[in-house]
């Protein structure tokens, strides 16, 4: 069975076809630009690569050119469109209304469309690139929608609940509902399957890449979670603030005179590592940086840490106890400084770190906890196109 993943968003479509015989990636590409010029980059398993500029006014045009690309040419992996057995999406909001993955028909397509008004920016690109694959592959193809925020609806109403007049979340759907679901999903399954079981564990898992959220995980299900309405809650990102005092946007906003579209676009996209460093968003850079002496960009990397550390152990606390920690995503998986500083001292938890072992877990699956330590913490790589393959044939099956 062929599996296409898709994960689209309003100028670009990122794709991935898996065989899920063995589950190994046969082609991947990425179209970007989509809307304003149009390129796209395609490889494939065997080492074979092709980059085109090609006009892609709409999602329609972008699927046209990767079945293309799919079907002919020298990084042509399948003969015929028909050898694709399910397409899989990646769809950012799914509400309080999904709490697992579904098959789409009209009246999904519809329920996803309507929670546009919770994630303006990414559902409405979700529907465009649903609705333009079905165009090109036809209806009889099944497609199925993963959502990234299903996996957090089994928080309890205290965790979700957000400390402003309840009636907002009665009238506006306004509460926390947690995203990277899918990472933290496939993270936890995977240590369930190195442990035996998540029955009785508590573990926290860290994604941390440009965007991050760390998950408090009892008995394999979300107790908590630190993204919240929007994904600019939690911790500081690549150019997200985090959770800030309310009060400071409007205070700074009156001062500097700006409308609360500049206001969100600073809290978006100026904020985090870039914010505080003035340096970089990217963790790479911010780590050269401070190596070279640049105090706020020593900063930056601090606090990340710190907030870390807070959220290990206010889940613990809040979870009553914790067995393991988890990291992924590209820092996670990638910066063995910031695992460490995370880890470290956290002996009163139970958690007892080798830093060699932390240093070599880069990049790969790996414990870097000791033999001794109660809690155990490990390098997982995340595969977000898997688990939505893997639902895909489940549910298409
Ligand atoms: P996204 O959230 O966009 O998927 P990624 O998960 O790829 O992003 O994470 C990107 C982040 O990972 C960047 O901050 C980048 O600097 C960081 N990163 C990647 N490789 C390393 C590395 N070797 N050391 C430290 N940070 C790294």
């Amino acid at each position: 069975m062929k599996i296409l993943v898709i994960n689209a968003g309003s100028s670009s479509l990122k794709y991935q076809l898996i065989d899920m015989e063995d589950e190994h990636v046969i082609a991947k590409g990425n179209c970007e630009r989509i809307g304003i010029d149009g390129k796209i980059t395609h490889k494939t398993s065997d080492g074979k690569e092709v980059a085109v500029d090609v006009a892609f006014p709409t999602h329609k045009e972008a699927f046209l050119k990767l079945m293309e690309l799919l079907t002919t040419g020298d990084c042509a992996v399948i003969s015929n469109i028909s050898e694709i057995d399910a397409v899989g999406h990646r769809v950012v909001h799914g509400g309080e209304k999904f709490f697992q993955s579904v098959v789409v028909n009209d009246e999904i397509l519809k329920e996803i469309e309507e929670l546009s008004e919770l994630a303006p920016l990414h559902n409405p690109a979700n529907v465009q690139a649903i609705k333009a694959c079905t165009e090109v592959v036809g209806k009889k193809v099944p497609q199925v929608v993963v959502f990234d925020t299903a996996f957090h609806q089994t928080m309890p109403a205290k965790a979700y609940i957000s400390g402003m007049p309840y009636e907002y979340y009665e009238k506006y759907h306004v509460r926390k509902y947690g995203f990277h679901g899918t990472s933290h999903r496939f993270v936890s399954g995977r240590l369930g399957e190195l442990l035996g079981g998540l029955e009785g564990k508590k573990v926290v898992t860290c994604h941390l890449g440009n965007g991050s959220s760390i998950s408090a995980i009892k008995d394999g299900k979300v107790m908590d979670t630190t993204m919240g309405f929007t994904p600019l809650d939690g911790i500081i990102m690549g150019t997200r603030s985090g959770a800030v005092d309310n009060s400071i946007v409007s205070y700074v906003a009156e001062k500097e005179g700006l409308s609360w579209s500049e206001m969100n676009s600073i809290l978006n996209k100026k904020s985090g590592f870039l914010g505080i460093s003035g340096v970089s968003s990217d963790c790479r850079d911010l780590e050269i940086a401070a190596s070279e002496g640049n105090e706020r960009a020593q900063l930056a990397l601090d606090k990340v840490v710190y907030q870390i550390r807070q959220y290990v152990g206010g889940y613990a606390a809040a979870m009553g106890g914790l067995d393991a920690v988890v990291f992924t995503g590209g820092i996670g998986e990638n910066s063995a400084a910031v695992r460490y500083n995370v880890c470290k001292d956290m002996e009163f938890l139970g958690l007892e770190v080798c830093e060699e072992a932390c240093k070599n877990a880069s990049r790969k699956e790996a414990k870097f906890s000791t033999e001794n330590s109660k809690v155990q913490a490990w390098v997982l790589p995340t595969n977000e196109e898997l688990l939505i393959a893997r639902d895909t044939k489940a549910l298409v099956k």
